[in-house]
């Protein structure tokens, strides 16, 4: 998933300076990206204070299963834990739960920040180094019904156990065709459940991927029983007594549903950021070691927009970004070098269809598709800038993307007049090309 917008600005440069780390580092969030940043600073050797702060009561967890294998009633909240209660003590992590950051202040060298944990209570603490994490916030429907109790979204777990809470309980109509949306519509029309999705575009994922493999996994799900709607808006949630009966549409349909996914993307959440007076553009401004407009302070995952070599605000919502940008901030509060980014990939399990992506397709047209009759559920979609390969979409081709990825990562030009020919397995083309 990823927004793009040309910068406008320079990011402030200066580097960590001759103090060596911090004594306290404090990660706002505490999710894929902070977490594996605590990781990657006591792997690294900090010996330092470090204390992650999350509003979440639970102990930090995986999301992405949140819409597939936790609906399917396959994982519990406690395989969902990205590591033990052991793990964050035996190494020293500090994890403040169920508490919200509301304000941070710059003092001295260091932050003050202002804390409410859920029983009420505040809390001030100063600490020399901040890092925000803190991720996006998912939107809700702006008309009329739509704060009704059954209009859901799903970005927490506490918004998974209301989802599920709900599967059974009559249709579900999802407002969004990107990939939370489909991955909820799939999952549920495979336990039965009636399922339509509204898609205000006239394309599903229309932010992420090319009109050719939309198409390919818009005609998987209404293959699966999904009925998906595309060049229709919702205007109204019809509510009869206090329960949903259905979506209306700006046509004047109705939609019979007895819940509402909304699934309409996620906004960063920048407001500490703000007040801190931080450069945000539909995200916290980061440069290619994830500093801010104020290089003491960081940012990572979903809440940054950072800016490639190219000048493009890019604003990346994956595992792999929050991951690779975790590894970046690391590195830069080590005063270590930081290794250039590799290639961003991302996957979306849709049903038995298993979507991944690698490289960003940006305005790309010069697409060739690879498809082999004996697998009709397979597809790989390759994106070429002047001739070179610079980014692919692969459907139920593992062994593709395994190539393609590596292949990118290592650096290696790939050209598109080799890679064109459908005959050659692409694991083998690219094995041929990188061994030269
Ligand atoms: C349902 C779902 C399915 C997904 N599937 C995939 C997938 O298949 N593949 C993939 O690559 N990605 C997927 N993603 C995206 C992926 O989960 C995110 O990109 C990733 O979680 C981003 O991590 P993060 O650390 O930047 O922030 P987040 O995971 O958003 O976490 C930020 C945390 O900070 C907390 N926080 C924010 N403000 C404050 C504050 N002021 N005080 C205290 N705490 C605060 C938030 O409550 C949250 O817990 C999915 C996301 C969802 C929701």
């Amino acid at each position: 998933m990823h927004e793009s917008v040309r910068g406008s600005g320079v990011v402030a440069r200066s580097e960590q300076g001759a103090e060596g780390p911090p004594h306290s580092v404090v990660v706002v969030g505490a999710s894929h990206g902070a977490v594996h940043l605590a990781d990657q600073l006591r792997f690294g050797g900090y010996t330092g204070a470090l204390t992650l702060i999350s509003d979440e009561a639970h102990l930090p967890y995986q999301r992405p299963p949140l819409s597939k294998a936790w609906l399917k009633g396959e994982v519990t909240p406690d395989s969902l834990v990205l590591r033990t209660a052991d793990h964050y003590r035996g190494n020293g992590i500090e994890l403040i739960l169920g508490t919200t950051v509301r304000r941070i202040d710059r003092e001295n060298d260091g932050v003050v920040v202002q804390m409410r944990h859920s029983d009420g209570s505040d809390r001030t603490r100063t600490f020399d180094r901040l890092v925000l994490a803190t991720g996006a916030r998912a939107r809700r429907l702006e008309i009329p019904g739509g704060d009704h109790r059954d209009v859901l979204v799903l970005r927490t777990l506490d918004h998974a156990h209301r989802v599920a809470e709900r599967v059974g309980s009559g249709p579900v109509v999802v407002i969004g065709g990107g990939f939370v949306g489909l991955e909820v519509a799939a999952t549920l029309r495979g336990l039965g459940i009636e399922v339509t999705v509204v898609e205000a575009g006239s394309q599903l994922m229309g932010r992420a991927v090319g009109a050719g493999t939309a198409e390919f996994l818009l005609a998987a799900h209404r293959k699966m029983g999904v009925d998906v709607l595309l060049d229709t808006t919702p205007t109204e949630i019809v509510v009869d007594g206090d329960r949903i009966r259905a979506v209306r549409l700006a046509d004047g349909r109705e939609i019979a549903g007895t819940t509402v996914l909304v699934g309409v993307g996620a906004d960063p959440r920048t407001e500490l950021a703000e007040h801190l007076g931080l450069d945000c553009e539909r995200g916290v401004v980061v440069d290619d070691r994830c500093r801010s407009s104020d290089p003491r302070i960081l940012a990572l995952g979903d809440c940054a927009v950072q800016e490639g070599c190219d000048g493009v605000r890019v604003r990346l919502e994956s595992v792999d970004n929050a991951t690779e940008q975790a590894n970046a901030v690391a590195a830069t509060l080590l005063g270590r070098d930081v290794r250039g980014r590799p290639v961003p990939w991302f996957w979306s399990d849709q049903g038995a269809w298993k979507l991944q992506i690698v490289g960003l397709i940006g305005g790309n047209t010069d697409v060739v598709v690879r498809t082999d009759p004996d697998k009709p559920h397979r597809r790989v979609a390759l994106y070429f800038e002047d001739d070179v390969l610079v980014a692919a979409e692969c459907v139920n081709a593992p062994a593709d993307f395994v190539a393609v990825r590596s292949a990118l990562a290592r650096g290696r030009l790939l050209p598109r007049d080799i890679l064109v020919d459908n005959t050659v397995p692409l694991k083998k083309l690219l094995t041929a090309v990188c061994a030269e």
